[in-house]
């Protein structure tokens, strides 16, 4: 049984028991795939398996079964449930955004290069097989960037120090699905507005 196979299996039966409106935090669904299926916690994301959110690297082919409601904590909606609401993504170190959306269940991610592909893991470790750099800036390389653009926005000029609702990212130029490396050169800061009106579909 693939984890995927696990998890649609979990959130259904305890949707089905409790209903859709039931919570369970990560411990908890760590005890649970401990005891039913003996998987150990390091291989369970259940971020992954959300109406409401995307992850890097994710494959819209996953199961979607929960509903992220933040601090390790997940609505058990179950597979085939109508959800309709924002679906978000959250990197490491930085805030939230809105990538997309989700009716009746099925998400349509609107923007954001890395989340149009249907790309498999093992795709995907090809492609960085096939780069140089790896995917995302160091923390050094990325504050680099920022001060080398004097924190503002290489688009529309916006810059956080002005109106503290801007969000300002280290993007690619050339993406990376498209052999776009992570170098100085490569990377350009662009506010969240400037970032996701971009893609590499373009
Ligand atoms: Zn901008």
């Amino acid at each position: 049984m693939t984890l995927d196979d696990q998890m649609k299996e979990i959130a259904d039966e305890l949707s089905i028991k409790y209903g859709s409106d039931y919570v369970v935090t990560l411990k908890e669904l760590y005890a649970i795939f401990l005891k039913k299926y003996g998987t150990k916690e390091g291989s369970i994301n259940p971020s992954d398996y959300c109406y409401n959110r995307v992850n890097n690297g994710i494959t819209l082919k996953k199961p979607t079964v929960f509903e992220y409601l933040g601090h390790g904590k997940y609505r058990c909606l179950g597979s085939n449930y109508p959800y309709n609401g924002n679906i978000y993504h959250k990197p490491k170190g930085q805030r939230e955004f809105i990538v997309g959306t989700c009716i009746n269940g099925d998400r349509i991610i609107a923007s954001k290069d890395d989340f149009f592909n249907e790309d498999t893991d093992t795709n995907i470790d090809k492609r960085q097989n096939d780069h140089r750099t790896s995917r995302n800036p160091s923390m050094k390389l990325r504050f680099e960037i920022l001060k080398r653009d004097n924190f503002k926005c290489c688009v529309c000029g916006a810059s956080p120090a002005k109106n503290p609702m801007v969000e300002l990212h280290v993007d690619h130029i050339i993406p990376w699905s498209r052999g776009g490396e992570t170098i100085e050169e490569n990377l350009q800061t662009l506010c969240s507005l400037c970032n996701y009106g971009k893609s590499n579909m373009i």
